[in-house]
């Protein structure tokens, strides 16, 4: 993995990460399924804008302002049904941050039952919003990760394994540095290496990827 952050960043430039704050983070992640990182970028801001990133300031934001700020994205009554069942959860539930940051077991049992938050999506918490440090490969990440060691297609789960391990490895424990590069990462998944006919005649990472060489060669 040596150099791949490196190339990612120098291609894509400044790219957001999820935020810390643990209810910001579920708004984040709601926000992000199936929408482009600039149409997600202008929805936070107007999000944040209203206010409507705390529990509170969600749960009181009338229908009208939160389709003002999200509805560009794009399946509007399902994000609205996200929001507010998880603005009601974390209302009821005002240690959730505390639990999240706390003892990993603990806080794995915590985010399971947040509404709409993933599998995937709870890991990503554990990370960017508990502060544990995880190599939180989901998916796409774990693609770009098998892809750049010219790893045969396995069941995702394999992938999966296969790539936190990878990250680890190569990143370590520091949280910052995983979570840094897992959104270079999962940028690059979503827009270079996707899932069918990935671009790798204009990919920055074609030279050290064995599975990029061998599909262009
Ligand atoms: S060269 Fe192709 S397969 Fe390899 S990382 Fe780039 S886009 Fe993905």
């Amino acid at each position: 993995m040596d150099g791949v952050p490196g190339a990612l960043a120098a291609f894509y430039g400044p790219l957001a990460a999820p935020p810390r704050d643990l209810f910001a983070f579920f708004v984040w992640d709601v926000i992000s399924a199936r929408a482009l990182p600039a149409r997600r970028d202008i929805a936070w801001l107007a999000l944040k804008r209203l206010p409507a990133l705390t529990p509170d300031a969600m749960f009181r934001a009338s229908k009208e302002d939160l389709k003002a700020a999200i509805e560009s994205l794009g399946g509007f009554d399902e994000r609205l049904e996200a929001l507010r069942a998880g603005s009601g959860h974390f209302k009821r539930h005002r240690d959730l941050p505390e639990r999240v940051s706390g003892p990993l077991r603990g806080a794995v049992r915590a985010l399971r039952d947040v509404p709409h938050l993933t599998p995937a999506a709870q890991v990503r918490a554990l990370l960017y919003a508990g502060g544990h440090p995880l190599a939180a490969a989901d998916d796409g990440v774990a693609r770009v990760v098998s892809r750049l060691h010219g790893r045969p297609p396995t069941s995702s789960a394999a992938t999966r394994r296969f790539a936190r391990r990878t990250l680890a490895a190569a990143f370590g424990r520091d949280r910052d540095v995983l979570g840094h590069n897992l959104v270079l990462l999962g940028h690059h998944a979503s827009r270079a290496c996707v899932e069918h006919a990935p671009h790798c005649g204009v990919c920055p990472l074609r030279d050290g990827c064995a599975w990029g060489r061998a599909r262009l060669s």
